[in-house]
Parts: structure tokens; sequence; C-alpha cells
């Protein structure tokens, strides 16, 4: 068997009879077995479990009854989205060992079409960082250069989709979580609009930014896995039915007349190489018959400071529930109930936590309130209108996911602020609920991914998809040498 399968290729596998469930299953076994221990991708993985499954697959496929096409291909699910009876940790000493009842809605919805779970994968401690140097498992390392971090929250299913551990997986976007790790590992993400997919058992952070998405090796993969999980679900009252439009099929590459906005606010501040490069490639679209419209995302500037007040407000929230009572860490030198609360929480969460809830708490605190929390509204309002005024003139945004490639493990884990200022890319599309997504754009001179951000109306997945398609299939295909 080939060293990467994708799911497309996974598919045409099992189709053909060429390979079983329970081969495609043990090949990527063992290779996890034989490079995470140097990428640390995985948190948990169940190997007889999903064995047994894998061979379920196979009777049902050779009974001529397989659930979908996709059926006895595993995927890699970040572990803040919760897993009947498999531990989901959220990267966090809090829930290390909670095992929850249920399955996320995604969850239900891939094994309906007969997907599996391949393994819960590595994140920062509750989707909060850029780096998943913040996870109580320890750091994913980059499969490009194992001295640098994946990028995060979602650094873990970037990583295993880059270094062919998994076929596809699936991660979270609350403010650039699926696209900057995409970008740093060289793989494609895609975060859908707000609305597009259930939340149902994906742990809130910020739950009015929060979305699932998905990571493929290609563009394809990444969207047919985001087929699979989208829909409306009563569980999730923000979730609505809309028709599936970017099936592989849909997504033709064709650009001519295509309007593509370029907002300049994207390109200030960012790596000299990663400018040249996005602009390469803007070019390349230009080519197919596109047509380049600059316009300008003015309150760019005002997305840190909007989203890190709304972020944290609702996660002082969210982060209630942990509270050493109904699940969870429970600290036993406790003597008190507040002792309880106190000790499970400050020895349960990690210090970004910590951080974020105190942030939260005091910017929706009586008499900060309005100075903080209500003018940071104020300017998520400005940004949606931004987009809105954008999309008057154009069909699709391109610009940079990142201002520099992946840096160091330990480069800036010490300065929240800069690492914060690292997300000022990606949260705008999360403030006003777009879809957007990160595609391959080639290597820096120093030989590591250079990701390109494209961006689209409300639903319009469709259209961001097929741009990606166009930007992939202009470049060489990239690969880390491992
Ligand atoms: N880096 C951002 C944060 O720390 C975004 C994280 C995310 O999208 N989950 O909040």
């Amino acid at each position: 068997m080939k060293q990467r399968i994708t799911l497309k290729e996974g598919t045409a596998l099992l189709a053909s009879r060429k390979a079983s469930s329970r081969e495609i299953v043990t090949a990527l076994l063992e290779r996890i077995e034989s490079l995470d221990g140097s990428i640390n991708s995985f948190i948990t993985v169940q190997r007889e479990e999903l064995l047994r499954q894998a061979e379920e697959s196979d009777r049902r496929r050779a009974a001529g009854a397989p659930l979908s096409p996709c059926d006895g291909i595993p995927v890699a699910v970040k572990d803040n989205i919760i897993t009947r009876n498999v531990r989901t940790t959220c990267g966090s000493r809090i829930l290390e060992h909670f095992v929850p009842p249920f399955d996320a809605a995604v969850c239900r919805r891939l094994a309906g079409a007969g997907l599996l779970l391949l393994g819960k994968t590595n994140m920062d401690e509750f989707a909060m960082g850029s780096s998943t140097e913040t996870s109580f498992f320890g750091p994913t390392r980059n499969p490009y250069d194992r001295e640098r971090v994946p990028g995060g929250s979602s650094g873990g299913s970037a990583a295993a989709v880059a270094a062919a551990m998994a076929p596809a997986a699936l991660g979270s976007d609350t403010g650039g979580s699926i696209r900057q790790p995409a970008a740093f590992c060289g793989v494609s993400g895609i975060k859908p609009t707000y609305g597009r997919v259930s939340r149902y058992g994906l742990v809130a952070y910020a739950s009015s930014l929060d979305q699932i998405g998905t990571f493929g090796a290609t563009v394809e993969d990444a969207a047919l896995l985001l087929s699979l999980i989208c829909g409306g679900d009563p569980g999730d009252s923000t979730s609505v039915e809309r028709p599936v439009d970017f099936m592989p099929e849909d997504l033709t590459g064709e650009l001519k007349g295509m309007r593509i906005g370029v907002p300049e606010e994207y390109f200030q501040g960012v790596s000299a190489e990663i400018v040249e490069r996005i602009r390469e490639r803007i070019g390349r679209l230009e080519k197919r018959g596109a047509v380049i419209v600059p316009i300008s995302l003015r309150y760019t500037e005002y997305a840190i400071p909007v989203y890190y007040l709304i972020a944290t407000a609702e996660a002082s929230s969210n982060l209630a529930r942990y509270d050493g009572v109904r699940y969870g860490y429970r600290d036993g030198e406790a003597r008190s109930l507040t002792e309880l609360y106190t000790l499970s929480r400050s020895r349960g969460f990690g210090k970004e936590i910590k951080r974020r809830i105190i942030l939260g708490t005091f910017s929706l605190s009586s008499g900060y309130y309005d100075a903080y929390y209500l003018k940071a509204l104020k300017g998520r309002r400005l940004i949606i209108d931004d987009f809105r005024r954008a999309f008057e003139s154009a069909d699709v945004i391109v610009a940079p996911v990142t201002t520099t490639t992946a840096f160091k493990i330990g480069e800036m884990i010490d300065d929240p602020l800069q690492m914060y200022m690292s997300d000022i890319l990606t949260i705008s599309a999360n403030l006003a609920g777009i879809p957007a997504m990160s595609v391959p754009a080639g290597l820096s001179s120093s030989g590591l991914p250079v990701g390109m951000q494209v961006m689209g109306d409300h639903f319009r997945e469709k259209v961001i998809l097929n741009v990606a398609r166009a930007i992939e299939e202009d470049g060489e295909p990239i690969a880390p040498r491992l």
C-alpha cells in the first residue's frame, strides 16, 4: 500500500477490493507507531476497538451493504469533540480521565457513513492557543521540522494529516485553529460557515465563534469530509440545513470572470517571502481568467482586541462547568466546597486557561462591561460590515493565513500578546461567521509550508473550495520528508 492514503484513494481501494478496511487501518496504525513518538499528534488511539470496527466494515462491504462509499475509512478527530466511550480530554488535565457517555453530532454522522475513529488528536488546552504547546499531553511537533510548532489549536489533526498518519481529520476553529495549523503543516483545512456544522458535542470555548471543520491532504478530501458532517441538527440551535453543493464533481477550478478581492490590510506585517508567494499565486489565478479586485477590510487592526475580549468573555462562562463536582478532575485535598472548587480548578486548568478566565470575567464585570465587552461587540459589527461591503465587489477574498511560517517550539509561549497577534489574519472570519480555508501555496526558502487563505460570503463554501482547488492545481504538491 502507498505511504499516503487519501480519503478519495482509500474509497477507491475499498470499492475495487484492492484493500480491505482492516488492511488500511493496519497500515495507518503501523505508521502512527513508527512516527508519532516524535510528532505526538495523538492523545488516544484505540487499536483493538478500531481493528474490530474495520472488520465489521469489511463484513458489511462483503455483504454488499456498505453504509457509504467511505465505509471503513478511519479519520482522526480533535480531542475537544465528544466521543462515546473514548476518552475526550480537550488537552487538559481537568478532563484527563473523562470518558463521555455520548457522541458529538459530527461523530454520529461519520459513524452513520461507516467511517471509523482512528484516534483523538492533540490540541492546545481547550483550543486556546496557536501552537499546540499548551496541551497537558505535551506539544505536537511539525512534521516538516520537529523543532517547530504545527500551529494550533488543532495542531495534532494537522500534523497527523501532513505526516500521512491519518487520511483526513476533524478540527475546530474559533479564531483560526484549523487554518493556521493547516498553513503551518502544508495541508488543506476549511472552517465552514457558522451554522453549517452542528456543534452538539463540541466542547464549547467561545460559542459565538466556534465551528467544526476538516483537514485533508487535498482540497477534495477536505470538501468530501465536510460534506459528510454538515447539516442542521436539533441538538444545535445555530445549525442550519443547506444543500451540499461542493462535492468533488462541483469543484472544477474554473475561475473565468470570478472577482477575487485582495485586501491590502492582510499584507501588512507579513513576512516578505509570504507576501511574495501569495502575490505570485494571485497572478496565476488571474491567468486563469479571474478578475483581481483590490478591496479594503479597514477594521482588521481591531480584530485582535475585539476577538480576545469576546472569546475570553464567552470562555469564562463556558468553563464555569468544570468545578470538580460533576465530572473531570476533583482535587482530593479539598476540605470544603469552596476549596474543592478552588483546588480543582487551579490544579486542573493550565496557565493560559486561567489567564483567559480572569480576562473574560474582568471584561464582563459590572463597571467594565460597557467599556470592554460591549465595545468589543460594536467592533465586531464594524468587522462584519467590512466583509459585507467587500462581498459587494468580490465573489471571494484571498490573502495570507499567517504572518510567518511555523515558528520554533518555545519561541512565543512566554509572550502571550505576541502569540495572540499571530491570529490577526484568521480571526475576522470567525467574528463575521463566514467560511474560510487554508490551502498550501508551496514551500518557503527554508522548506516550510506557506498557506493561502480563501474566504467567501456565508454559505459560499463551493466558491472558496473551487478557488482553493485552482490554487492547488497551480502548484506542485508538497509533503514532509519523514
Ligand atoms: N489562537 C486563537 C485562540 O487562542 C484561536 C484558537 C481557536 O481557533 N480555537 O483563541
